[in-house]
């Protein structure tokens, strides 16, 4: 029998920290702005609250499983079959699915660093090897990530734009990327933020699937769609993919509410797209005061910037906490910033503006 007076954990587990609730800061005159998370910085449209509502009346029953009705309404918006959708409790949780289709233990999956934080937590839970191929110029080094596939490779994350730097890789170069990876390795291009891009040279991934039996697209409700607190997310790829994915989805965790709310947030595109070039437009006026400013922001398609800080970052986070606005700190690299409301982005711009030190 074991010594042990505590149930045993997998080793992986010491790798990472309990997890910390994300702080409330309030400045002294109880102002409180969160720009930490790359939320929609607008509540539910009425229409939206109305289905949300009527949902919640029928909690007592299980939602469909099958997420059917949303899946159809997906496929209709994007000219897309619902043999091609699968969906997930976020798109966190669709990564987490699509891990566990493709991985066995000591399996490796590559992606630029830095990156999405949840990759190398989800990775490092399904068994598997992460291999991080580090951003240039604050960007996906394609031809390197490339270079890092191996025969153990079963996965690639691209994020397209790259969270928490919002660069983006345009069409030649993903495409040339694409051309490389073995057939038996599943790429995953990440669009969580793709309706804040306006470069016309970056593709959508649902124009690059089609031909491409190894390319899945994730895409979420929880940005431009306001949905973040309800958790829905999907994935479009050929059949055999979705399939396979499907498999691995833990029952009933896309519940009836966000169902119902992402069918009526699907019905709204126009309003929700109207709000996102709101966001747009505040994305280009905050980046182009900060640089006016003396700093450096590389070119964002996202709705938050970035701010490389180095060995300054937690003490910008600092000084932002104490005007109330929480941002999202790494650590020695950088700070990630939200695009708010004009009111939330003015009060972030002047702490900038007062901040001593520029990048770094
Ligand atoms: C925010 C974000 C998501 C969305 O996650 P959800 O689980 O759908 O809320 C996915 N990928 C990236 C890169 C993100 O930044």
């Amino acid at each position: 029998m074991s010594e042990a007076n505590t149930p045993r954990f997998r080793s992986v587990l010491d790798r990472f920290t309990a997890y910390k609730p994300g702080k409330i800061v309030a400045s002294p005159e109880g102002r409180s702005f969160k720009l930490s998370s790359n939320e929609s910085p607008e509540g539910p449209l009425p229409s939206v609250l109305a289905a949300i509502t009527e949902a919640a009346t029928k909690v007592n029953r299980y939602p469909d499983n099958s997420s059917a009705a949303l899946i159809e309404a997906i496929g209709a918006r994007f000219g897309v079959p619902a043999s091609h959708i699968a969906v997930g409790c976020g798109s966190v949780g669709v990564t987490q699915m699509l891990l566990e289709a493709v991985c066995e233990p000591g399996d490796e999956v590559v992606y630029a660093w830095r990156s999405f934080e949840a990759y190398p937590i989800l990775v490092a839970l399904a068994g598997a090897t992460s291999v991080q191929v580090p951003l240039v110029d604050e960007t996906h080094d394609l031809s390197a990530m490339a270079d890092a596939i191996t025969d153990k490779t079963r996965l690639v994350f691209v994020c397209n734009p790259n969270n928490p730097t919002g660069t983006v890789v345009r069409r030649a170069e993903l495409e040339a990327f694409l051309d490389r990876v073995p057939a038996d390795c599943l790429v995953v291009l990440d669009e969580a933020y793709i309706e804040y891009i306006r470069d016309p040279e970056v593709p959508n991934g649902l124009d690059l699937y089609r031909d491409r039996p190894n390319l899945a697209i994730l895409r979420t409700f929880s940005k431009a769609y306001g949905l973040a607190g309800l958790r829905v997310g999907y994935m479009v790829a050929h059949p055999t993919v979705a399939e396979a994915i499907r498999k691995t989805y833990l029952p009933f965790s896309v519940n009836a509410v966000v169902q119902a709310a992402a069918i009526a947030s699907l019905a709204a595109t126009d309003e929700l797209l109207t709000r996102v070039e709101g966001t747009v437009k505040e994305r280009e006026r905050v980046r182009a005061t900060l640089i006016a400013d003396g700093w450096t922001v590389p070119p964002a398609e996202s709705n938050f910037v970035w701010l490389r800080l180095g060995e300054h970052t937690m003490d910008f986070s600092a000084a932002c906490d104490a005007q109330g606005i929480s941002v999202r700190p790494f650590p020695g690299e950088g700070a990630r910033v939200s695009i708010g409301s004009p009111e939330e982005n003015d009060a972030f711009l002047e702490v900038a503006h007062a901040f001593p030190h520029r990048n770094g």
